[in-house]
């Protein structure tokens, strides 16, 4: 069973699931106003991954992200490109889900957008009020802190040492510098939806405590976002299901941060920084590899070579598949090797510990190369098909082989085993043969790769 820490109380425990056996998994999504960057693309490959575990270890998950369709950002671009807010947030978040598709990441259930849950917005900070824990001023309705039981559980710090580093924005007009806004008056020409204290549009940690209480109820099992959502958006999200006396999240994950501006590192960076220009320069799954080969709480360095290098890495992946399938046509039929399984699952149960994880499935990749290569048939299927079943769990299934005939990789194991034997213009001869078939030819580590 998976153990997580708990970034609130420090604990590495099992999620507590509901009666009925569901883990309702709420994800803080984008807000959508530009194209996605690398850290966004971390983001949603830890959670696609934490769910895709839970669900093959028989748990139902009931995964919810939101989108923020409406912030100051959204409007800013909006004035900028004299366009209107619904336009720029309509295209981003296309081009947001069109390179998460393109990284294979499983839709959440649930992505409720925030102007949707406006009515149960207004209706949340209404009750806050007449609770007597929020105030409203001239420039909005914000939430009195020093009134809610815990504040700081997140932070891990207390409510006096907050109040030292908090800042007061010039143009806020609140009681203390750690309130923070629930509803924020409208400005002229701003967008904003009618509210019994004034037309406006909710704060921020307003939309998320509605919508995963909305869509997964009170007391849900796991709220997840980045190390920089734990204080203060995470915090005040809490605050206000706490206010209410309403039972929150019950467990919370943040995944680290991306090292990014030191000069030199976005020099190393060149075009990945932008997550769908990295993606049509590079397998799509490399990434996807490169965030395994991290323990999501660890703050990552990516540059270039770590993506090509677990380019390469995966092209061995593809070529044991093609192995495994052409073992299983001459009668291979050994099952998933369970020593590979259990070592797996040990692995990723300790807190989503990808890193060992994956090195556990490439040191089963290796021996069943070794073991195929001395016709040690079942032992060498076993060992690959376990270690294919651990990838095809993180999103990391090996590709190409389904679309290339067995002439070809027929053509592919002359070719291998004529570069074996030296000949190399026989090996070079069957490279021609299968580019004229239309293939794209690859060396591998581990052999030819034949690519549609
Ligand atoms: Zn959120």
């Amino acid at each position: 069973m998976l153990r997580l820490l708990d970034t609130a109380t420090g604990e590495t425990r099992p999620l507590e699931a509901r009666e009925s056996g569901e883990i309702g998994l709420y994800v803080c999504g984008p807000t959508v106003y530009g194209p996605p960057h690398i850290g966004h693309g971390r983001a949603t490959l830890v959670y696609d991954i934490l769910r895709r575990y839970l669900e093959w270890s028989g748990q139902v998950v009931r995964h919810v992200s939101n989108v923020t369709d409406i912030d100051d950002k959204i409007i800013n671009v909006a004035v900028t490109e004299k366009r209107s807010w619904q336009d720029v947030a309509v295209g981003a978040e296309d081009t947001w889900w069109d390179a998460m598709d393109r990284m294979g990441v499983l839709r959440p259930h649930v992505v409720p957008h925030a102007t949707e849950y406006i009515p149960e917005m207004v209706e949340l900070v209404a009750r806050l009020v007449e609770a007597e824990v929020a105030y409203e001023t001239a420039e909005g309705v914000y939430l009195s802190v020093a009134n809610v039981p815990g504040y700081g559980l997140l932070a891990h710090q207390s409510l006096d040492s907050l109040r030292a580093g908090a800042r007061v924005e010039v143009n806020e007009d609140k009681r203390a510098p750690v309130d923070f806004a629930l509803w924020k008056k409208a400005k002229p020409d701003e967008p904003s939806w009618p509210a019994p204290f004034g037309p406006g549009r909710p704060g921020w940690h307003t939309e998320c405590v509605v919508m995963s209480l909305a869509l997964l109820g009170d007391g849900f099992a796991l709220h997840g976002g980045g190390e920089d959502l734990k204080f203060p958006h995470h915090e005040n999200e809490r605050a206000q299901a706490v206010a209410l006396g309403q039972p929150f999240a019950r467990h919370w994950i943040h995944h680290g941060m991306i090292l990014l501006g030191q000069e030199k590192m976005s020099k190393s960076l060149g075009n990945i920084v932008d997550l769908r220009r990295m993606l049509e320069v590079h397998d799509p799954r490399a990434y996807r590899l490169v965030v395994l080969q991290g323990h999501y709480r660890e703050q990552m360095k990516v540059d270039e070579t770590r993506i090509a290098d677990a380019s390469r890495t995966l092209s061995g992946l593809d070529a044991l598949g093609r192995r495994l399938e052409e073992a299983a046509r001459d009668g291979g039929s050994a099952p998933p090797s369970p020593d590979v399984l259990d070592g797996f699952k040990e692995q990723m149960d300790a807190d989503l510990g990808t890193p060992r994880a994956v090195a556990t499935l490439f040191d089963a990749v290796r021996r069943a190369n070794i073991a195929l290569d001395r016709r040690e048939t079942e032992v060498g299927v076993s060992l690959a098909r376990g270690a294919m079943v651990g990838f095809d769990v993180l999103g990391l299934a090996p590709v190409g082989s389904a679309e290339v005939s067995d002439s070809a990789l027929e053509l592919a194991r002359r070719r291998d085993a004529a570069r074996a034997s030296g000949d190399y213009a026989a090996a070079d001869g069957l490279r021609d043969e299968l580019v004229a078939l239309g293939y794209r030819v690859e060396d591998t580590p581990s052999g030819t790769r034949v690519l549609r």
